[in-house]
């Protein structure tokens, strides 16, 4: 009897602290949220090892008059919400009321606030949720929130924080994510007293995303377009096909102007990728959707970091769209600028550049080279620049000029150079040096040739001699009965002999199939696991990805000018020419800029 008590009301809010304070990082969102919910065209941040003994943010925003400085600090008390239907559309980053409270009860906290047009602002100090000090205070117009000695009052929490480093670097991402968030906000970063960086406000989101990470990276982004239905606009920037990192972190999605994460955004940019990503890799993505704050719940995480879609279906496939025809649309502009006519000189001597290709002034320009000269990787440098052993280079003497591979009449777009290691096709454009791996664009041809002729009339299929039944567990079963009519499609001819016997006749003509029934297994195996967005085009294009390996030309295939020259015009006609079907990358540029930097004539 008797044993239970209410928490003392600090206790209880040092309870729910740790849902919104988790780490410093937790609270430099919520207090640049309150920045930039109180319309801040400027928030500068100063962390102090690893925002575990220090984190300041000042902001230029709205500022509170005393009273409400003094409300700001209890618990649930907030000027962005009024009433329970209010959370039906939050059109803030904040809408609970926690975060100060939360903030000073497990901290040294210290408020300065003033409105732009008041004489005098407000100070006031909590240490440890206890109100300390209340006082005028003379700042600028804006608010200052400045933590120190986060859970300094709860040992057992401060245990669980990461070495100052990660702490820190958990920090930054965050002020990254809200700086890309929101670019017409001035932001910088104060670490250890050392600038990490300075961000004037932008203009454009691409003017932030250069300011953070460099043109370089800028330039390797497509902006998203396409058109997607009215209710969701979809915008930013996602990484060119080929790009991609081996962690997360740059993979940023903002649902109205709130980076979120969200498996579903997750998958379905992926989907939108396809073959166009790396297995295991991830996207970068600087995507924004805006939609009626109505249509979102964002009530639904402590930390406000995940959200609920009313019609996660009409998201997810605005996302896939609008990422394929993104990826499309960068094609264009990078094959116009991959394409752009280069002064090649059309036969005989030239510049002095000319003279140096490997190139032979005897034969006769009809005359077709046999083989393209295959560098060995030591030669290969030398002899391109035709001061290498002469005897190296005596094959590539014996190979006659191959002229620049035209288009649409006199436009010459590229010269192939030769082939180094007898993989990597070395050509010049435009823009400089361009090798191609002769593999993996042979891949991508034949996929999408597959799969071009998977739309349109099937795959074409060879009858077995003999037919051959087979047994499965049960579930396969299902699945293959499920699929049938998309199995036909791909070219495999499969019908149902019994319970869980199905009889195979026929197989894929384009596949070298020696055993049908362990292929068909494998093909349920990895069809299986592969996807699970049944559409039959995706589940045809695995199978076809996972095939078109074995039949693309080797690595050490040697391949003649005329079937270079074929392979590179194919590759250029391909929808997504310059990764293979498995998302890696089937060229590579490198610009005469880029090499006038290694060779020290321009800094
Ligand atoms: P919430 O943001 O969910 O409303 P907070 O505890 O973060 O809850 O903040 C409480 C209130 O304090 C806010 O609703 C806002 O009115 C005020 N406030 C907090 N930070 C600032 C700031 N930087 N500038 C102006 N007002 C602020
Ligand atoms: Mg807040």
């Amino acid at each position: 009897m008797g044993r239970i008590r209410l928490l003392p009301e600090t206790v209880a809010s040092q309870v729910a602290a740790g849902e919104v304070v988790e780490r410093p990082a937790s609270l430099v969102k919520e207090l640049i949220e309150n920045s930039i919910d109180a319309g801040a065209g400027r928030i500068d941040i100063m962390v102090r090892r690893g925002g575990i003994s220090l984190v300041r943010v000042i902001d230029d925003g709205c500022g509170m008059d005393r009273d409400d400085a003094l409300l700001s600090l209890e618990r649930h008390a907030t000027s962005k919400i009024r009433s329970a239907a209010d959370l039906q559309a939050v059109a803030t980053l904040g809408f609970r009321g926690e975060a100060l409270p939360s903030i000073a009860s497990v901290s040294r906290f210290r408020l300065t606030t003033r409105e732009p047009h008041a004489i005098t602002g407000s100070e006031i100090i909590v240490n440890g949720g206890k109100l300390e000090i209340v006082r005028d205070g003379g700042e600028a117009p804006g608010t200052q929130v400045e933590v120190r000695s986060l859970f300094y009052n709860l040992p057992a929490r401060r245990k669980f924080l990461r070495s100052e480093n990660t702490e820190s670097r958990n920090i930054e991402h965050q002020i990254h994510l809200q700086a890309i968030g929101h670019p017409q906000i001035a932001f910088s970063l104060l670490r250890d007293d050392r600038v990490l960086f300075r961000l004037p406000a932008a203009a454009t989101l691409g003017d932030r995303i250069r300011d953070l990470y460099g043109i370089e990276l800028l330039e390797r982004l497509v902006e998203v377009t396409g058109t997607v239905p009215r209710k969701i606009r979809i915008g930013g920037f996602i990484g060119q096909a080929g790009l991609s990192r081996q962690t997360r972190t740059q993979q940023l999605v903002f649902v109205n102007g709130r980076a979120i994460e969200s498996s579903l955004i997750t998958a379905a940019i992926r989907e939108g990728y396809h073959t166009a990503l790396m297995k295991g890799q991830y996207p970068v993505t600087f995507l924004f959707l805006e939609l009626d704050p109505a249509v979102v719940d964002v009530n639904v995480h402590p930390a406000k970091r995940e959200v609920r879609f009313r019609d996660p279906a009409g998201v997810r496939e605005a996302i896939v769209r609008s990422v394929q025809q993104t990826l499309e649309g960068g094609r264009a502009a990078w094959q116009k600028k991959f394409r752009a006519p280069a002064s090649f000189p059309a036969t005989g001597p030239g510049k002095a550049v000319t003279d140096l290709r490997l190139r032979s002034e005897v034969s006769a320009p009809e005359e077709l080279p046999r083989e393209l000269p295959h560098l060995g990787p030591s030669a290969a440098g030398l002899a391109v620049a035709g001061i290498g052993d002469p005897g190296r280079a005596v094959k590539a003497e014996q190979a006659p000029s191959p002229a620049p591979v035209k288009r649409d009449g006199n436009q010459q777009e590229f010269q192939i150079i030769g082939v180094l290691s007898k993989l990597y096709v070395l050509m010049e454009n435009a823009d400089g040096l361009v090798l191609v791996d002769q593999h993996a664009a042979h891949e991508r041809i034949l996929f999408e040739e597959l799969r071009r002729r998977m739309e349109e009339q099937g795959v074409p299929t060879q009858k077995l001699l003999l037919p051959q039944t087979f047994d499965v567990p049960p579930r396969d079963a299902d699945w293959i009965e499920g699929n049938l009519l998309i199995l036909q499609k791909m070219g495999i001819g499969i019908e149902s002999f019994g319970p869980n016997t199905f009889k195979i006749e026929s197989v894929p003509s384009f596949l070298n199939v020696s055993d049908p029934v362990q292929f068909m297994r494998k093909v349920v195996d990895d069809l299986k696991s592969a996807t699970n967005s049944a559409s039959a085009m995706r589940l045809g294009e695995e199978m076809i990805a996972k095939s078109v390996c074995r039949h693309a030309v080797k690595a050490n295939d040697p391949l003649r000018y005329p079937e270079l020259e074929k392979l590179i015009r194919d590759l250029l006609d391909c929808d997504l020419p310059y990764c293979c079907p498995h998302g890696r990358p089937t060229m590579i540029q490198i610009s005469l800029a880029e090499l006038e930097k290694k060779f020290g004539r321009k800094v």
